[in-house]
């Protein structure tokens, strides 16, 4: 059985160290019974090094939003990979919808960050999805399998078995639409097919898929139950500490 993850992704929120702790401190005692979800907190880069000290002891993990390819040089307001793993960052999202939108990442670029985030040991959660009128055209299966093909070229099947794969459908991404359950499930099985024809079922068998789009406590066990569904990435409600337990404690349910 595959162990679900939650991540919660805070985007540009809660970016001071000491608001940082302050929504962490309330979240680590809801959370510390847990032993079958692994919780993962993504703050901006400047909370990060106060986050990473303030979890340790617990089952808490902390991610950063985004890295750079390179590992050090001239790229102004880039952050290294380097640098995330000398303050023991443990994971990193990857080509998140709005990296991808508004800073116009590219699937080549995000496949450059991916490997460079393998090879020094950062755990990368990689997001994909498809645009509303990608949906409404019928072309959602197309847009996934491109950025399958293309996210994921030449990584080798030991190398997905440590990636977190996160499909984030963009039209229900902090808008309030929730994907149906029966919506986010069939693209689900969709990308394991996917994984099942590039390596093989076994290994497709183990790799965590998440849902992310407006993931809350009232949709959370439907969406978490489903077979494929293996977590979630979470914007809007992981910004407080008693909804992103409670979305937690649905992962914890769905494999009791
Ligand atoms: C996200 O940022 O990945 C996300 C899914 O946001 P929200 O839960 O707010 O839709």
């Amino acid at each position: 059985m595959r162990k679900p993850i939650i991540g919660g992704n805070w985007k540009m929120n809660r970016g001071a160290p000491a608001e940082a702790k302050e929504m962490l401190e309330k979240l680590i005692p809801l959370v510390k019974d847990i032993e079958n979800v692994d919780v993962v907190v993504c703050p901006p880069f400047t909370a990060l090094t106060a986050s990473i000290e303030f979890v340790k002891g617990t089952n808490v993990k902390i991610g950063a939003q985004n890295m750079y390819f390179e590992d050090t040089g001239a790229f102004t307001g880039e952050i290294s990979p380097l640098f995330l793993r000398a303050i023991e960052c443990e994971y990193v999202i990857l080509g998140h919808s709005e990296r991808r939108n508004i800073f116009k990442e590219s699937d080549d670029l995000i496949n450059k960050k991916l490997k460079k985030a393998l090879s020094i040991g950062l755990k990368p959660i990689v997001a994909i999805g498809e645009h509303l009128e990608e949906r409404e055209s019928g072309k959602t299966k197309d847009v996934i399998q491109r950025q399958m093909d293309e996210t994921f070229k030449d990584i080798s099947k030991e190398e997905i078995l440590k990636i977190v794969i996160a499909y984030e459908p963009i039209w229900a991404i902090g808008t309030g639409k929730t994907a149906t359950p029966e919506q986010a499930e069939e693209i689900h099985a969709f990308i394991r097919e996917l994984l099942t024809q590039r390596y093989d079922k076994e290994t497709a068998d183990l790799i965590r898929i998440q849902y992310g789009g407006s993931i809350k406590p009232s949709n959370a066990n439907d969406l978490l139950k489903q077979k494929n569904i293996d977590g979630g990435l979470v914007g809007g409600a992981s910004l407080q500490a008693n909804s992103l337990s409670e979305v937690i404690n649905a992962a914890s349910k769905s494999v009791q």
